[in-house]
């Protein structure tokens, strides 16, 4: 009885302090911090993923390929002699880029050049279109290309991984006739790795039949040039050349110039940022000097 009196009687003085503007209201809440612990609510910032499905299924006459490309520009760099290869072969083929390419050193000189700045995100989208564009030119259509949003600004190596397999698991079960191409474990980009881990993983438990694993063209070739990046390199390791892959008709590279050249336009009012060709220009010079792409051993 005692106890309710006295907090009917706190009740009252403190009404009575804020009417007269003593107290604030918030103050009173401060007094019980329990109350403001409550934490945000978890599920309201996660991100949504889910398998994208293909737009158009392969025809069964066909043998099919799926290329997972970690960045845009890796589809031309790495993948372009081959996807133009593979077309030639009347194969049905699939690009699945796996990232919008937010983080990029590009955006910074890119920034210095437009008004107002792009954020990461106006960056990544402009790289798809390049891609899209890319992909366009060496005869790929909107049936033929999916787009995932792994490897985002501030995201987890690990959740990209295990996101990178169940995105290459989801197409081997449902396509187990198909083959599956992707970049080497040992490439110094991690991202490429990634890739490259959950294709060899997939294989190693059977769930892949058939597959192809492409040394990058920047481990091939233009990293050499860099001591920093030779550096990193060496400590993985070098994949083992198989085979290389060449194309020579004028007719083949003058398509892969074209794909490659998507990669270089300028035109900011259109959305176009020459984004590939400012972030790696000589791994594209290197391209156009020597259109070879290596198989490695897996
Ligand atoms: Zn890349």
């Amino acid at each position: 009885m005692k106890k309710k009196v006295i907090v009917a009687t706190c009740g009252v003085l403190f009404m009575a302090l804020i009417t007269v503007g003593v107290l604030k209201p918030g103050t009173i809440r401060s007094l019980f911090p329990a109350e403001r612990s409550i934490p945000p609510m978890a599920s309201a910032k996660e991100e949504s993923f889910h398998i994208l499905p293909l737009k158009k299924k392969p025809s069964p006459q066909k043998p099919t390929v799926f290329y997972f490309v970690p960045h845009a520009d890796d589809e031309v760099l790495t993948f372009g002699v081959p996807i133009i290869q593979d077309l030639k072969q009347n194969k049905e083929v699939y690009v699945i880029l796996m990232s919008h390419g937010d983080i990029t050193g590009a955006r910074a000189r890119i920034n210095k050049r437009v008004d107002p700045d792009l954020t990461s995100r106006e960056l990544g989208q402009a790289r798809v279109n390049e891609f899209t564009e890319a992909t366009n030119r060496m005869g790929l259509d909107d049936d033929h290309r999916l787009v995932y949003d792994l490897f985002v600004e501030g995201g987890n190596r690990d959740l990209d991984y295990e996101r990178a397999k169940t995105i290459v698991a989801a197409y081997v079960k449902e396509y187990p006739q198909a083959e599956f191409k992707s970049m080497s474990v040992f490439d110094v980009h991690p991202e490429h790795a990634i890739l490259g881990k959950a294709i060899q993983e997939l294989k190693n438990s059977n769930s892949i039949q058939n597959s192809q694993t492409f040394a990058s063209i920047n481990i091939m070739r233009t990293c050499k040039k860099s001591p920093r990046c030779s550096g990193r390199q060496e400590k993985i390791g070098m994949p083992v050349v198989e085979q290389e892959i060449k194309l020579t008709e004028p007719k083949d590279k003058h398509v892969l110039s074209k794909a490659a050249d998507a990669y270089r336009v300028w035109d900011p009012k259109k959305g176009w940022y020459s984004i590939g060709e400012i972030s790696v220009p000589g791994q594209f010079r290197e391209l156009k000097r020597d259109p070879t792409t290596i198989i490695v051993k897996e």
